[in-house]
């Protein structure tokens, strides 16, 4: 069994290197992916470190499997199942199961296994968050170069950091573009999209920052200025996720009340930021005012002074009739 003397192989190249730390915990970190069959293309080792088995390790092992002390080398018959001494050198066997397979290890070679695994936890974490910033940072524009580099920079918590600041500065560099030309739709995209991930980075803890509800309500601004280029008063289109954004559903509002005190995201949604929208309004009067007093709330009877208002401010005037 090729890979379980390679257990004590790997506490001998600890044991040598004594207290040059660094170099342990690359050769250890080299071996003990070769031991748990997690080659990665990412990481270049030098061939003479490897002391790796050439067969991927077996899922379990079999009853027939001789497993040795990764200390002295002696058979074990059974296999341990959990950590204990070896009945031929009285040396700490560790067992550590690792993806459904049992790994024995010897004291010192411990610490460099719980490092690894959790160097490994921490990669695939870093992996999931840089793409995820790369992605955002190519739809806001960011350039393909930069992006390029960093995608193919070492998978650490820098190049995390550096995909996410490219995708902040292309964001902001594009809402200020469309601000300035006046494209709505594309602002009111870019800031929800951005408030949206830093949402859900910050683990969407409630409630949401100020910051993230200033780029919010940045993007609802957006929308609402779009509107008022046709309109005064827009509709509120509610989410279907909680009685604050249901209460809301199908009420029409100003826009200039709401530019002055955005409702959204309401208050207390269990989303933090709610998908709530402003549609304008439709000029199909006839069944709307049946529809808006669907929602049974205690907000009702308050909206309907600014629903009776409607028809006044409206350009058709239409709801009047
Ligand atoms: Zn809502
Ligand atoms: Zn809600």
């Amino acid at each position: 069994m090729e890979w379980i003397r390679c257990g004590a192989a790997a506490a001998g190249v600890e044991r040598q290197l004594g207290c040059v730390r660094q170099r342990t915990e690359v050769i250890s970190i080299a071996f003990l992916r070769r031991l748990l069959g997690l080659n990665h293309p990412e990481v270049t080792v030098d061939p003479e470190e490897v002391v790796a088995p050439s067969q991927p390790m077996p899922i379990a092992p079999s009853p027939i499997a001789s497993v040795a002390c990764p200390n002295c080398g002696v058979a074990l018959d059974p296999p341990p199942d959990h950590t204990r001494r070896c009945p031929s050198c009285r040396r700490q066997i560790v067992v550590r199961h690792f993806e459904g397979r049992a790994i024995y290890l010897t004291e010192e070679a411990v610490e460099v296994f719980e490092a690894e695994r959790q160097h490994e936890i921490d990669e695939q974490r870093w992996a999931r968050e840089r793409g995820t910033w790369l992605q955002l940072a190519q739809r806001a524009g960011a350039p393909a170069d930069r992006r390029a580099r960093l995608a193919a920079a070492a998978l650490t918590a820098v190049s995390v950091a550096a995909s996410r600041d490219l995708y902040l500065a292309a964001a902001e560099r594009a809402a200020r573009a469309a601000r300035r030309d006046k494209r709505w739709d594309e602002m009111a995209q870019i800031r929800r999209r951005q408030a949206a991930a830093l949402h859900e980075e910050a683990g969407a803890h409630l409630p949401p920052s100020d910051e993230i509800v200033a780029l919010y309500r940045e993007g609802v601004a957006a929308t609402l200025r779009k509107l008022a280029q046709v309109s005064r008063d827009a509709e509120l289109v509610g989410a279907a996720c909680c009685q604050a954004c249901r209460a809301d559903n199908e009420h029409i509002f100003r826009i200039a009340d709401e530019l002055r005190t955005p409702r959204l995201p309401h208050a207390g949604c269990p989303r933090g930021l709610c998908t709530c929208d402003w549609w304008p309004t439709l000029t199909s009067a006839a069944k709307k005012p049946r529809r808006r007093r669907a929602p049974a709330s205690p907000r009702t009877a308050d909206d309907v002074a600014p629903v009776g208002d409607v028809g006044a401010d409206a350009d058709s005037g239409s709801l009047r009739s």
